[in-house]
C-alpha cells in the first residue's frame, strides 16, 4: 500500500472510531435508562410512604377489631352477670342503661371500622398501583438493556475491525509521518489530512495559486497545507487523469 493512500485510510478509519465512539457515549437506551432509574427511584420512596401508611391502617383495623370484640365480651359479661344475681327493678332499669351505652359504642366502632375498612382499601389500591408502575419500569429497563447490548454488540463488532484494519495500514506509513498526524489529528479534531482535488485542498478548500504548485511538485508527496496547516496529500495531482 502506498503510504499516501494508507494516511488517508487511517484517517478515514479513525473518523469512523470517533464516531462510533460519540454513538456509544450518546445511545438513545442510556438515557432512557436514565431516566427509568430515575423514576423507580421516586416511585421506590412513594412505595415506602404507601407501605408505612398500609401498615398503620391494617394496625388501625386489628385495634378497632379487638375493641370491638372486647365491648362485644362485656355485653356478654353483663348479660351473664344480671341473669345470675339481677332480679329487681333497678338492676333491670341498670342492665338496660348499661346495654344502651354498650350498643353506642359498638356502632360507633362499626361506623369507625367502615371508614378505616374504606381508607384501607385506598392504600392498597395505590400500593397494587405502584407495584405494577414498578414491574412496567423494570420490564422497560430489561428491553432497554437488550437493546443497548445488542447494538453494542454491533458497533463494537466493527470497532474491532477498524482497530485491526488500522494495525495493518499504519505499517505503511512512516513513524515520521504517524507522528505528525497523530498531533496534526489532536489539533484538528480528527480531520488533519487533506488531499488535493484540482488546486483546492479538501479541506479549507483554499485554491493554490500556480506560483506554488512548483514547490508542491517537487516536495514531498505528504507536505503541509500553507493555509491551514494539515497534513496535505499531493501526490497523484500531476498524474494524467488527475
Ligand atoms: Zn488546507
Amino acid at each position: 500500500m502506498k503510504e499516501t493512500d494508507a494516511l488517508v485510510r487511517i484517517q478515514e478509519i479513525d473518523l469512523a472510531l470517533m464516531r462510533h465512539k460519540r454513538t456509544l457515549s450518546d445511545m438513545p437506551q442510556t438515557k432512557k435508562l436514565q431516566a427509568i432509574r430515575a423514576a423507580r427511584k421516586k416511585l421506590g420512596s412513594e412505595l415506602s410512604k404507601i407501605v408505612g401508611q398500609r401498615k398503620d391502617a391494617e394496625m388501625d383495623l386489628e385495634e378497632n377489631e379487638r375493641a370491638h370484640t372486647r365491648l362485644e365480651e362485656i355485653v356478654t359479661e353483663t348479660q351473664e352477670k344480671f341473669d345470675a344475681e339481677g332480679t329487681g327493678y333497678r338492676e333491670i332499669a341498670n342492665l338496660e342503661s348499661q346495654l344502651t351505652i354498650l350498643a353506642k359504642k359498638i356502632e360507633k366502632r362499626e361506623f369507625q371500622r367502615k371508614e378505616l375498612t374504606k381508607r384501607f382499601e385506598k392504600i392498597q389500591q395505590a400500593e397494587r398501583n405502584a407495584r405494577a408502575m414498578d414491574a412496567r419500569l423494570v420490564e422497560e429497563a430489561e428491553a432497554q438493556t437488550a437493546s443497548f447490548k445488542e447494538q453494542t454488540a454491533d458497533i463494537e463488532r466493527d470497532v474491532r475491525m477498524l482497530m485491526h484494519e488500522r494495525e495493518e495500514v499504519a505499517k505503511s506509513v512512516s513513524e515520521d509521518v504517524m507522528s505528525r498526524y497523530a498531533k496534526a489529528a489532536k489539533r484538528f479534531g480528527g480531520l488533519a489530512v487533506e488531499t488535493l482535488s484540482g488546486n483546492k485542498p479538501s479541506v479549507c478548500r483554499v485554491s493554490i495559486p500556480p506560483s506554488s504548485f512548483g514547490d508542491i511538485r517537487r516536495g514531498p508527496d505528504i507536505t503541509e497545507c500553507p493555509y491551514c496547516h494539515r497534513l496535505l496529500v499531493c501526490d497523484g495531482m500531476f498524474n494524467p487523469g488527475n
